[in-house]
């Protein structure tokens, strides 16, 4: 009796089949309950959610920049009526280089507005660049004025470097690399003239004068004879020392003579004359045995070994050597 009725059967077995599940899935999916009308907007929602969104937001930021520390009293001071010196960024490393409180010196202000430039610019800690500057505008601008000029210009031959002492490697720490040293070579005047601190024809006056203000002012002063990395450059520097130790050592040379010293000596009067003098030893030297009686007496000899010997060989290239030096 069911034959008849199957296949609708089955047909309606397969529709219930294929509809079933959907409305099972529909009962059994939760879906989101309605956004109640009291939550907050959604952009001011995300705003404000500290999930996941949070700490990516924290990384993409840059870390904040630490707070500069406030002026130095030694900054303060130079202002730019004394020195045109701007801040730079503190320097630190490698190793024990660098330091804080940093400027770049570039010229010198006098007290009537002129400018002593600093050529190059020296990187200096502010209180050797105050230092520098008193010097200049109390001592050396006056000095100018003595040669009837007025000081133009540092010579700046080294001021930060992170190296050793007269660069030799392994040594200490210079106090270039803790840029509180400076190394100057001559004053440059307004009129054009070039003072060379370590040139014996700079007038010595000039040169003891320069001496005696850097070493009431600075802790160290290195220059010519000290120690044979100075002789053509002064080193100047602010290096504080157990018990306040200062050190000088510059040796003011004499001037040059004023004549050329391959110059032969003037002939003394004492001298014995030169036929003496010239006359050949060889003969007397190859004298038969009756001469040495005469010989052994030491007053008769005494005169023959003061003479130059004249041999002709010598005599020679003792000329050529003069030759090339003239
Ligand atoms: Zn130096």
């Amino acid at each position: 009796m069911f034959r008849g009725k199957a296949p609708a059967l089955w047909l309606l077995i397969a529709l219930v089949a294929l509809g079933a599940p959907a409305a099972w899935a529909r009962d059994k999916i939760p879906l989101p309950k309605p956004r109640p009308a009291e939550a907050p907007a959604v952009a001011a929602r995300a705003a404000e959610k500290p999930g996941a969104d949070a700490p990516q937001t924290e990384a993409a930021k840059p870390p904040p920049k630490p707070e500069p520390p406030p002026p130095t009293a030694c900054r303060l001071a130079l202002t730019d009526a004394i020195a045109i010196a701007p801040s730079i960024p503190d320097i630190t490393g490698p190793g024990s280089c660098g330091g804080p409180d940093l400027v770049r010196l570039e010229a010198v202000v006098l007290p009537d507005g002129s400018r002593v430039a600093v050529t190059p610019a020296a990187t200096l800690r502010c209180p050797m660049a105050s230092a520098l500057a008193a010097w200049v505008r109390d001592d050396i601008a006056p000095l100018a004025a003595t040669l009837d000029s007025r000081i133009a210009a540092l010579d700046n031959f080294d001021s930060y470097d992170c190296r050793g002492r007269n660069r030799v490697f392994g040594a200490k720490l210079s106090e270039h690399g803790r840029a509180n040293a400076l190394d100057i070579r001559g004053l440059k005047l307004a009129n054009g003239r070039l003072l060379s601190l370590t040139d014996r024809t700079t007038p010595r006056a000039v040169r003891e004068s320069v001496l005696q203000s850097v070493c009431a002012r600075f802790s160290t002063v290195l220059g010519p004879g000290s120690d044979g990395y100075h002789e053509d450059h002064i080193h100047l520097d602010l290096a504080q020392r157990r018990g306040g130790y200062k050190m000088c050592q510059w040796d003011v040379w004499e001037p040059l003579p004023a004549i050329a010293p391959l110059l032969p000596a003037p002939r003394p009067d004492e001298a014995p004359p030169r036929e003496v003098a010239d006359r050949p030893a060889e003969p007397d030297r190859a004298a038969p045995p009756p001469a040495a009686p005469e010989q052994a007496e030491p007053a008769a000899e005494q005169p023959e070994a003061e003479q130059p010997p004249p041999p002709a060989k010598k005599s020679a290239k003792k000329k050529r050597r003069t030759e090339q030096r003239l």
